[in-house]
């Protein structure tokens, strides 16, 4: 195998073994860019050593060739004493990733060469300024010396000289930081600085190879599920300097405002500056535009490479690029990052410029971008100080008083105040208070710590890890840098798509994406218009692409109309038990205790009219498509009063000798109806074949109701769906009782209702004996939550506050298979209870509901596995329809 690449070599899909900045390095050369020659080790170099504590055997010589044609080429050698080649050596993974090593540049200057390169380019200052740089940048990098030391000698060295800034020093100063910084090296790393080139440069390259396995860079991976066996890729690149005096300079640049995505000059120039300078913020930077007057013909050069590298990668890059003496430099390039709201108007923007067709488009943004775009935002034009910046956890604008215990959190929200829950990090414990707060701070932690794991299943906005705050929980209160003290139930603001964190009450705006698709705003001409019509476009090129249909779970009329103006094509799943609620608990609770048939004919008589009323409103709401229904599912006893609360009422009463005969039975009832595991107990198709006439109830209030709707000419399109089956038998048994109902009310009625009766695929037997109960079902509705659950046999209403952090911790999985579906398992199964249904019967509808409907990446498996629609709740909706294009192009 080959370990090294000349940047004429390689190519931009060269990223897994080139890494990023290599792969780009190498397509910027080949287009015919300035990019200073040099060269790249690859990954599979890094692997080798890391798997073996040692470079592989052929690599040495082959870096030595091609450094050999590097110095032939630049007519000189590297650390040569009179004239030396000096470069850089530049980590690149095929992800970038922070917490890996930084460049080492200048490497090649030592006692000896740097009076060379002082000579060479008539400045001794320039000379000692780029060796003290390396000084200190081997030093910190890769000798492991802390960077402090280095910068508080450098600074004393300012202030000696009473200068602010370090351009204002002068090579007699540099000359003894040199000294200085030689010694720091010699006392912290236990040697001298390296004053063989060679040396330094293989010893930093082991540094960017053992970078790969830093902590930081670890639990970056794990965060952000990167393979931990990639590796990366060390670039060696001949120098070229922007510290050369006034006509030299570097910079930054974007070939669009990566916040809005509009065409124009966006980036920083720092004259007379190396490198680094720019982004650590050392001297003030001018805007970009600026370099125009300061060298218009570099400026102008700059302007038509940027249009050569967009016309060529078709989408924003951002670039490095340093100017030496009048010359310019292309240092890198990526496909550069950007807001949500700007990755839609780039996408529509570069298919208007017939750079990118739909299809490439839908690939440019993605149903996370989406839904981040919908939540509820802060005014960014807010006057409100940021006092702090986390991660951004789980997103959402939060606004309270902060409190720093659960206790607090739950008391306060008791009696009306909006609370932020703020911890130095939460655990089980604190669950109470995150329910009860708006939003959770912490101050430790990660993306997958508890307190994140926990919101994101919440739906809660969190801000986690925000270091720079203490968080005093005895003293009940947080200092914030600069020394203010944030007490308990002063006011925070927390916005949880960017992680910042403000001292006050923030003004919360609603999402002018939700207004679009609540029909409340049109395209037009100002910014939060032009992100709509970007929106709107390329929910446009996701329905046209998409073969995946798009329903709601909505119980309800109101939820249902939402539904349909977010572009639901249907209900997947009406929860039937949230129409057994409210006033309709008691008769519930009659019937459950009924002792005689005619009490519970009686209370099934009553609850009739209601069921049906639901219905009709239900398919008015959704006149024309279809609405499936789902039979009474929830254990009972969820229907009956708290066993604790019930028992101390009767003890009370008994004490009082006061009259107390129906608490009795009630208590008695809920006795018999408990469930040491209720998930797995009494409950879905069981209740229609123990409980006689209560799914005949529920089917003849979906049949009349139906009719009713024709009568009136509307065109109800009703699905009828038993929940938790688990052999063909149930199915068989409730369906001929549901048949013979949907017969009477059509005899009674004079209507063809053509009522479909289908059952959810929940249970892993269902999945497996599919091809059985599709003699019986006209669709599947694949329950991928209980299935979830019953697969891994995890409670779903536990786990995740329990063990989940753990697990995700140790890396077993990266997301939660209650949010992302388990391809491997739970997904095999759908895969294969869809194909032995179609066996049987090739017309079976396949859908799925629950949570994963609205799941970007379930999205795409649905797909992937044939079924016919997902349905998810009202506000996925466009995340679903996005995603689903997605998947189709
Ligand atoms: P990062 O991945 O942190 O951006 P880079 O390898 O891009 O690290 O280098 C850090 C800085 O040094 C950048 O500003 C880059 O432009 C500059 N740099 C890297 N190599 C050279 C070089 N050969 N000549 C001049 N500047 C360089
Ligand atoms: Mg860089
Ligand atoms: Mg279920």
């Amino acid at each position: 195998v080959k370990f090294v690449y000349d940047f004429t070599e390689g190519n931009k899909d060269l990223k897994d073994l080139l890494g990023g900045k290599g792969a780009n390095l190498a397509e910027m050369t080949n287009l015919g860019l300035p990019v200073p020659p040099g060269f790249t080790i690859t990954t599979e170099a890094c692997k080798v050593y890391l798997d073996s504590g040692e470079e592989p055997a052929a690599l040495r010589d082959e870096v030595s060739a091609h450094l050999d044609a590097l110095e032939q080429r630049m007519g000189k050698k590297l650390g040569q004493a009179d004239d030396p080649l000096l470069v850089s050596v530049r980590s690149g993974a095929k992800f970038s990733m922070p917490g890996m090593m930084d460049t080492v540049l200048n490497i090649g200057l030592s006692d000896k060469s740097v009076q060379g390169l002082a000579k060479q380019a008539g400045d001794e200052r320039f000379a000692w300024d780029s060796y003290r740089r390396l000084i200190q940048m081997f030093g910190k990098t890769v000798l492991g010396v802390d960077g402090d030391l280095f910068e508080d000698a450098l600074e004393a060295a300012k202030e000696a000289k009473k200068v602010a800034v370090d351009t204002e020093l002068e090579a007699a100063d540099l000359k003894k930081l040199v000294t200085k910084f030689k010694k720091i090296v010699k006392t912290q790393a236990g040697r001298d600085f390296p004053q063989d080139p060679r040396e330094q440069m293989d010893l930093a390259i082991h540094a960017v190879f053992d970078s790969w396995n830093t902590d930081r860079a670890k639990l970056y991976r794990r965060q952000e599920r990167i393979p931990g066996d990639l590796g990366t890729a060390v670039n060696i690149c001949s120098m070229v300097f922007g510290n050369l005096g006034p006509d030299s300079g570097t910079g930054v640049a974007f070939t669009r405002d990566p916040a809005s995505g509009h065409q124009g000059v966006y980036g920083d120039y720092l004259q007379n500056a190396q490198g680094e300078d720019v982004v650590a913020g050392i001297r003030n930077t001018v805007p970009l535009a600026e370099l125009e007057t300061i060298d218009k013909k570099s400026y102008d050069q700059l302007m038509q490479i940027m249009e050569t590298l967009e016309n060529h990668y078709k989408d924003l890059c951002d670039i490095e690029f340093t100017i030496e003496r009048g010359q310019l430099w292309m240092l890198q390039t990526r496909v550069g990052k950007r807001t949500a709201g700007a990755a839609f108007r780039i996408a529509t923007q570069l298919v208007d410029q017939g750079l990118i067709d739909e299809a490439e488009a839908l690939q440019r943004v993605t149903g996370a971008q989406l839904a981040q775009l919908m939540f509820p935002r802060f005014d960014e034009d807010t006057k409100v100080a940021q006092v702090g910046r986390g991660i951004a956890a789980s997103p959402g604008a939060a606004v309270g008083k902060a409190v720093f215990d659960s206790y607090t959190a739950v008391k306060w929200s008791r009696s009306g105040e909006k609370v932020i829950l703020v911890r130095r990090e939460t655990n089980p414990d604190d669950l109470d208070g995150m329910i009860a707060a708006e939003g959770i701070l912490t101050s430790r932690g990660g993306k997958t710590s508890h307190a994140a794991v926990v919101a994101r299943g919440m739906g809660k906005t969190c801000v986690c890890g925000a270091e720079e705050l203490e968080v005093d929980t005895k003293r009940r209160r947080m200092t914030v840098p600069g020394g203010h003290v944030v007490e308990e139930g002063d006011v925070i603001s927390i916005d949880g798509s960017s992680g910042k964190v403000y001292l006050g009450e923030v003004p919360v705006v609603p999402s002018p994406v939700v207004e679009y698709f609540e029909g409340r705003m049109h395209a037009g001409a100002n910014d939060a218009d032009e992100l709509v019509e970007a929106v709107h476009r390329i929910m446009a090129f996701a329905d046209r692409k998409r073969r995946l249909r798009v329903r709601a779970n909505a119980d309800n009329a109101e939820d249902a109309m939402r539904a349909r103006r977010f572009g639901a094509q249907g209900i997947g799943l009406c929860r039937t038990e949230h129409m057994f609620l409210g006033d309709r608990r008691e008769l519930v609770e009659r019937l459950i205790l009924a002792d005689t048939e005619a009490e519970r004919e009686e209370s099934l008589k009553a609850l009739l009219p209601l069921q049906k009323q639901d219905f009709v409103e239900l398919f008015s709401a959704m006149d024309g498509l279809p609405v499936t229904i789902r039979l009474l599912d929830p254990p009972l006893h969820e229907f009956l009063p708290d066993i604790t609360e019930l028992s101390v009422r009767v003890a009370l009463a008994e004490s009082r000798q006061e009259p107390h005969e129906n608490e009795l039975r009630l208590l008695q009832a809920v006795h018999r109806l408990h469930e040491q595991n209720p998930m797995l107990g009494l409950r879905g198709v069981r209740l229609g074949l123990v409980i006689p006439g209560l799914f005949t109830m529920q089917v003849r209030a979906i049949a009349e109701a139906a009719a009713e709707r024709k009568a009136a000419k509307g065109d109800p399109r009703a699905e009828i769906m038993i929940p938790l089956v688990g052999t063909v038998q149930e199915l068989e048994i409730v369906r001929e009782e549901a048949d013979q109902v949907v017969a009477e009310v059509q005899a009674a009625t004079g209507t063809d209702l053509k009522l479909a009766i289908g059952t959810m695929i929940e249970l892993p037997r269902a999945a497996l004996t599919a091809g059985q109960i599709a003699e019986a079902a006209e669709f599947f509705s694949f329950g991928t939550n209980d299935l979830t659950q019953t697969v891994w046999g995890f409670s779903r209403d536990d786990v995740e506050a329990s063990f989940f952090t753990a697990y995700l911790e140790k890396g077993i999985f990266g997301v939660s298979p209650f949010e992302t579906i388990d391809k491997d398992g739970v997904g095999s199964l759908v895969k294969l209870a869809a194909e032995a249904g179609r066996a049987t019967r090739p017309d079976l509808k396949l859908g799925v509901c629950g949570e994963h409907g609205g799941d970007p990446e379930s999205v795409h498996f649905f797909h992937e596995v044939g079924l016919d629609y997902v349905s998810c709740s009202p506000f996925r909706i466009p995340v679903a329809r996005l995603e689903a294009g997605r998947a189709a192009s």
